[in-house]
């Protein structure tokens, strides 16, 4: 690995970290979308996926949760591989909000100016430039095609999820309303929202979300799959988009401590990637109040420290 991390060393930290923190308790499971109050608190797994295809995984691996906020890289892939690059800074950007991830204040204060797809505004936003604009099934379409893709699996909807975050997401209404407003939305409000939502509702597990990362740090090729999913330049976009907004309000936190560009969701998941390195993901469902996986950012923070391998290392 061009990280110089063999995988015994890989496989015996996420041993070591599962161990550690498994009995941990701390944080508590996001109760504004009533269905992630309800998740088993106790579940908890850590997978890796290498460049060449082989997954090391440990604990609750295999159990499907809400992807939620984590969807968001996915489709950024998604609009990225439409417009390119240079459209997309122009029509969201990939500025850090340096506030919570619903933030409505973030819109108001940057009116004029582009934020990111890693937040709920940016990532409604780019639902909306899901080509065909106005196709609702043809939008789905290639949402769900493109996370089979990245994941090699067919994620599947949990329909419960998506019932109950669709009855309660009064805030992200807003935020779709008001993008209007500012003329920063890209289709119609009430379709991007639903999209949107449903995205956020797709069942992964900790397996498929390493494999999503470790396509990512392995420069667009799926490295189970070894089919291309996108092109390697946008490799690097992605990671920048992930290392300044991954974890919201924390991010700076996050990325002093552990030099891991990773991605949080309110179902518990984290999905980490190091550039020619690996993908690695957690899953634990109690958050701390950014909306991040507590005991999840413990494992992958431990594991990170003794590997010396972050991205800003110069190993
Ligand atoms: N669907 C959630 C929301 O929009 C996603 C938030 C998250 O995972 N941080 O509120």
């Amino acid at each position: 690995m061009k990280s110089g991390v063999t995988k015994e060393q890989l496989h015996s930290l996420i041993d070591e970290a599962y161990a550690k923190y498994k009995s941990y308790n701390g944080g508590k499971n996001a109760d504004y979308i009533p269905y992630l109050a309800k998740v088993d608190s106790e579940l908890f797994g850590i997978a890796a996926c290498l460049p060449d295809g082989q997954i090391i995984q440990v604990g609750d691996c295999g159990e499907r949760f809400g992807i939620e906020s984590i969807s968001k890289v996915m489709t950024a892939i998604l609009i990225l591989k439409l417009y390119g690059a240079e459209t997309i800074l122009d029509m969201i950007g990939a500025d850090a909000t340096g506030m919570p991830f619903n933030s409505i204040m973030a819109i108001l204060l940057e009116k004029n100016h582009p934020s990111t797809p890693l937040v709920n505004a940016g990532a409604i936003a780019a639902v909306s430039l899901v080509q065909p604009v106005g196709n609702k099934e043809l939008k789905w379409k290639a949402i769900v095609d493109n996370m089979r893709e990245l994941c090699d699996a067919p994620l599947p909807l949990i329909d419960e999820l998506y019932k109950s975050e669709s009855a309660s997401n009064y805030n992200n209404r807003s935020i779709a309303w008001l993008l209007k407003h500012y003329n920063r939305i890209y289709d119609d409000p009430e379709l991007s929202l639903d999209l949107y939502t449903r995205q956020c509702s797709m069942g992964v597990t900790a397996r498929e979300l390493a494999i999503c990362g470790a396509t990512i740090a392995n420069d667009g090729i799926n490295p189970v799959s070894k089919k291309r999913v996108f092109s390697k330049a946008l490799a690097p976009k992605i990671t920048a988009m992930l290392a300044s907004v991954g974890f919201y309000e924390h991010t700076g936190d996050w990325m002093f401590t552990s030099g891991l560009p990773a991605k949080s969701g309110v179902g518990g998941g984290i999905m980490g990637v190091l550039p020619g390195g690996f993908g690695i993901a957690t899953f634990s469902p109690p958050l701390d109040a950014s909306g991040n996986s507590v005991k999840g950012q413990k494992a992958l923070r431990y594991i990170m420290q003794r590997l010396d391998a972050g991205i800003y290392n110069s190993n």
